[in-house]
């Protein structure tokens, strides 16, 4: 270690995390890299390079010698210095428990898994597959005997993407949301909307253009920012003054401008978090279900807004004149914002995508369980589609195949997707009890009253509060579904 040891304990243990910090910076690249820009024959010899940084980073973090000094810094009082404790100490207790080989192995094995999963996807053999899903749930179910003393098997996975939320919290959340869109849903079935407003092709440099002008207005800039084309959108922060964002053009639709504003939210959130907070574990957003709030924030509260088109529409006409001169702005907002139960969980609609979450949420349960084998998994899919979306599956690629997530292990990851679109309601209310109706500024172009907002608010504490305290900070209440139904009922009954 070359952390000098005359210093205090807190810029020692600053040291070492900022070491950490490091080698996980370089990790993002590597892994951004896979995903953007790697030739595919090049998964193999990444997933051990990948591997060998993230034995290295949890070797040295899950030492004596850091433990020892959050020992010595337990009754810390400085704000910051506590929360960096508490956040630490947290993750050093659950990183602890895992052998260094099991982390090793399951960072091999995503990537060894990520790459079979895409030639599964693009040839729609999900028998291929088979292997690397039933190696996922193995080391799954060995990450998970690490953590005796918790109760529920996906709790434990749950809390590594939602600190303190339970699976019965979630199914609460999820029960009452089903209960409400399951006759939504059936509502809209019954007046289907013209889709060929939406239909290209939409050449894609004029999309990219589009994008470019929109996240110019909410404030990306190119010494900061970059965005690039890859086949599933992510955004991701190597380190600071470092944002970058992927979207995904298809010249047939008009999906990569929504994608884009989602991956900004992303961006945004890690762009503005203060730049003290650097190379330590506070310098992040706080939980995976805060950041989907902020994704959809600015894709849906924002993206798919009346105010922001009657800026941005006539922009889009301009760019595409063929395709939309003769579509007016109100039926262009009205298609953008139909419920059409579809396929794909990435281009569902806000009413459907949460029973595409919901499906995912039971299911993956499920195979943890035993419940439902592998083997079994494409065929309880799909019925389970017809029978909360009433559309079938031509195959499995537009099926269970669609998504990365298993692929890399992230089990318990899907229902902070809903979760987010659950609070980013009930944080959109606070913003509106103090900025007013935003619809004006947006018209104009203008989003900036918003991003300080939240700012100010969420971003730029990065972890320093865990979520359900931020929530509370924020909106003065407590995870509550309400917001976000009533919202749902007001745009689409
Ligand atoms: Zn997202």
């Amino acid at each position: 270690m070359s952390v000098a040891t005359t210093s205090s304990p807190l810029e020692r243990l600053k040291a070492i995390l900022g070491e950490i910090a490091d080698l996980r910076h370089a990790e993002a690249i590597l892994d951004w890299d896979s995903r953007v820009s790697m030739p595919p024959a090049g998964a193999q010899a990444r997933a051990e390079a990948s591997a060998t940084l993230t034995r290295l980073a949890h070797e040295q973090f899950v030492s004596d010698e850091v433990g020892e000094l959050l020992d010595e810094l337990s009754s810390v009082e400085e704000e910051k210095d506590a929360a960096l404790i508490r956040v630490t100490r947290r993750e050093w207790d659950r990183s602890r428990r895992v052998p260094t080989e099991l982390a090793g192995e399951m960072s091999h094995a995503n990537g060894v898994a990520v790459a079979a999963w895409d030639e599964a996807k693009a040839s729609s053999d999900f028998a291929s597959f088979i292997p690397h899903l039933e190696r996922q749930l193995e080391l799954k179910h060995r990450y998970i005997e690490c953590f005796p003393e918790t109760e529920t098997a996906y709790d434990v996975l749950l809390e590594d993407y939602e600190e303190e939320m339970t699976t019965d919290q979630v199914v609460d959340v999820f029960d009452r949301v089903k209960q409400e869109l399951v006759p939504l849903i059936e509502r809209h079935r019954q007046r289907p909307v013209d889709g060929t407003l939406l239909r290209g092709p939409f050449p894609v440099s004029g999309q990219r253009e589009a994008g470019r002008r929109v996240l110019q207005a909410f404030g990306y800039e190119d010494a900061t920012w970059r965005i690039d084309e890859t086949p599933h959108p992510f955004a991701s922060k190597p380190g600071v003054g470092d944002i970058r964002l992927t979207t995904h053009t298809d010249e047939n639709d008009l999906t990569s401008l929504f994608s884009t504003m989602h991956e900004f939210g992303h961006g945004v959130y890690e762009f503005d978090i203060d730049d003290g907070f650097s190379r330590t574990p506070l310098g992040r957003g706080t939980s995976s279900a805060i950041h989907e709030s902020q994704s959809r924030t600015w894709e849906n509260l924002v993206g798919r807004s009346p105010g922001f088109w009657h800026w941005f529409y006539p922009q889009l006409q301009e760019i595409f004149p063929e395709q939309l001169a003769g579509v007016a702005e109100g039926s262009f907002v009205a298609a953008i914002n139909a419920v059409q139960p579809g396929l794909i969980r990435g281009d569902a609609d806000e009413v459907t995508y949460g029973l595409h979450i919901i499906l995912r949420f039971e299911l993956e349960r499920e195979l943890l369980a035993g419940t439902v084998a592998v083997r079994d998994l494409p065929e309880v899919w799909n019925t389970r589609m017809k029978e909360y979306l009433g559309v079938d599956v031509p195959d499995d690629a537009h099926g269970v195949l669609q998504d990365m997530h298993w692929s890399v292990g992230m089990f318990g990851y899907f229902p902070t997707y809903q979760l987010g679109n659950v609070i980013s309601v009930q944080i959109w209310e606070r913003v509106r009890a103090d900025l007013g109706d935003l619809q004006e500024q947006f018209a104009r172009g203008e989003f900036s009253s918003l991003r300080e907002w939240l700012r100010e608010q969420i971003y730029r504490h990065g972890s320093t509060y865990p979520p359900r305290e931020l929530l509370r900070r924020v909106t003065g209440s407590d995870l509550d579904p309400e917001p976000y139904l009533e919202y749902l009922r007001a745009k689409f009954a």
